[in-house]
Formats: C-alpha cells, structure tokens, sequence
C-alpha cells in the first residue's frame, strides 16, 4: 500500500488530550478502562505495542512486559510520553521504544508482538478491516490482541432511536460514522471483522456502563468504578454499553519473527533496516525513516 491510497487518519497533532479531556473530565473512564486492561492482559511477555497509545496514559500497565513500543500517529503526543517514562522503565525493564506511524502501515515484522493493545483508536478508522488484518499480522504465535471498540448498540443510542432522536439504527451492522473521523461499531460486526483477520475472541468484558453526566457528578468516581468492576463480566453474555472489550488469540501455528527482525519498511515489506543513527535505511528500496528526539517515523518515508 502506497501513502496515497490509505483512508485519512484521525490526527491529535497539538492536541491537549491529556489535560483537556483525561485529566480533567474522565476520571471514570480512565478508570474503569485499566480495571478491564488488567483483567485481560497477560501479565507478562517479551513484547507489546500499544497501537494509539497517545502519551502514554495506560502504559505503566505493560510492567510486566521486556519491551513496549509505544505507537502513535501524533509527534507531540509521542513527545509527551517520552518526557514521562523515559526510555527504559527503572531498573532498565520495560524498554520503551517511540514509534511514529498510521495503523494502515505498521512498521513491525509479521509475528513480532505477544500482545497488541488498541484502546479507543478502532473509533478513527474509516477502514477497520484493515486496521484489525494489520494487528493480526503483527502478532506472533498464540499471540493476544487486547481490543477496545465503541459500541454503537449501546443503551443510550437505542433509547434515542426509540425516541425517534437518532436517524441512524443501533442494530443495524454496519459502522456509523457519528462525526467527522469518529465510527461506533456493531459487536457482531467486529467480532466477524476479528474472525476474518485470524483471530479468536475468547473473553469480553463491557466498561462505562455508568457513562452519564448526572451519575458522575451525583456519585462518587470510586463507588461508579467499584460498579462498574461488578458488571464488567456481564459482557460476556450481551453489549450494551458505550465501550467493550475484547481479548482475541492469534492461531498457535503462525510463524512469530525472526529473532533479529523488527521494524519493517511500510513503502517496500522488507524487514532490512540499517540503523544509520539519524535514520532507519531499507536495503531493499533505499527509502529513509528519521529517527529524531528518541522517536522513529515511519509516516513519511523519503529518498
Ligand atoms: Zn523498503
């Protein structure tokens, strides 16, 4: 795939992400998205990449892991994250590497990763068949894709459409793009898009089923999380909240990476980089990825 024939990526270049909208007014989300994170993770491996990690906001969660790679689409959200944990974790574990990138082009070699984790980026993309076939790629034998999806047959989204203030359906299949760049998704139809890209679901669990204005102002952030923790399981049996989550395996039999692949040209495929200190160079088509401020980019490529 060329630069030029991807959909448009949702970009938070400059963005106050973190201030304007964790810190200040999702304290709840926050939480209860790391009480799902920590049920379904596996607690330990060689390697995981968070796809749209922004700053970094989960990533003290992945202690268990030797390297994480921390991927976004945004410099100055990767800046960010880099300025809070560093390059390696204390004692030298977990090593942390910054990667620049769109999730159409990931620029890891097939069967790199035991774990990739995608929380609250599916919702930006216009082609997530595509985005769900890439992660699948990614993923070594037995490896575990950890996958947060807005639902759009949530609660709220069926009452309005009883209500008749919803033109679109909630149980209707397909993707609703809701505002510019922004999807919610069927379950069924991601667990069918999981299916085709490899994958196996083999856990649920729902979060923000206390996701309301009034609620969170009248009750204390900790009794809603200590809630919300109660129902979590409960996606295992049906989804109707704003957020789900799912752990999904990759087959036993892929082929996982050689030992000393990694990075892999998003122009040409090849897994041939030479490190020529300012920039990663393929062997095999010549193009240039800059390595800048500790942060690869793989978003341009050049000769
Ligand atoms: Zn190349």
């Amino acid at each position: 795939m060329s630069p030029n024939d991807t959909p448009p990526v949702c970009d938070y270049e400059g963005s106050h992400y973190r201030t304007d909208f964790w810190v200040a007014e999702r304290a709840y989300e926050d939480a209860v998205e790391r009480v799902a994170l920590e049920a379904l993770l596996p607690p330990t491996g060689a390697r995981l990449v968070e796809i749209g990690a922004g700053y970094g906001r989960l990533v003290d969660l992945y202690h268990g892991y030797a390297q994480v790679v921390v991927l976004d689409y945004a410099r100055s959200q990767l800046l960010q994250a880099r300025e809070r944990l560093g390059d390696a974790g204390p004692g030298g574990a977990p090593r942390y590497r910054y990667v620049q990138a769109d999730f159409y082009r990931l620029p890891f070699a097939a069967g790199l990763f035991d774990t990739v984790v995608m929380v609250r980026t599916l919702h930006h993309a216009a082609d997530a068949p595509a985005v769900l076939q890439g992660m699948s790629r990614i993923l070594g034998p037995n490896g575990t894709l950890l996958l947060e999806f807005a639902n759009k047959r949530n609660v709220k989204a069926i009452l309005r459409y009883l209500l008749h203030r919803q033109a679109w359906s909630p149980f209707a299949a397909e993707p609703v793009e809701f505002a510019a760049l922004n999807f919610d998704f069927h379950p069924r139809w991601i667990r069918r898009h999981l299916t085709a890209a490899g994958l196996r679901v083999v856990q649920t669990r729902t979060t923000s089923h206390f996701r309301l204005g009034a609620l969170k102002r009248a009750v204390p952030t900790d009794v809603l999380v200590a809630m919300d923790r109660l129902c979590q399981p409960t996606g295992a049996l049906w989804q109707l909240t704003p957020s789900v989550f799912h752990r999904a395996l990759a087959p036993a039999d892929k082929t996982p990476a050689a030992p000393d692949a990694f990075f892999r040209c998003t122009v040409c495929g090849s897994t041939l980089l030479v490190d020529e200190g300012e920039h990663l160079t393929c062997v095999d088509c010549g193009v240039q990825f800059p390595f800048q401020d500790g942060i690869y980019d793989f978003r341009g490529g050049s000769r």
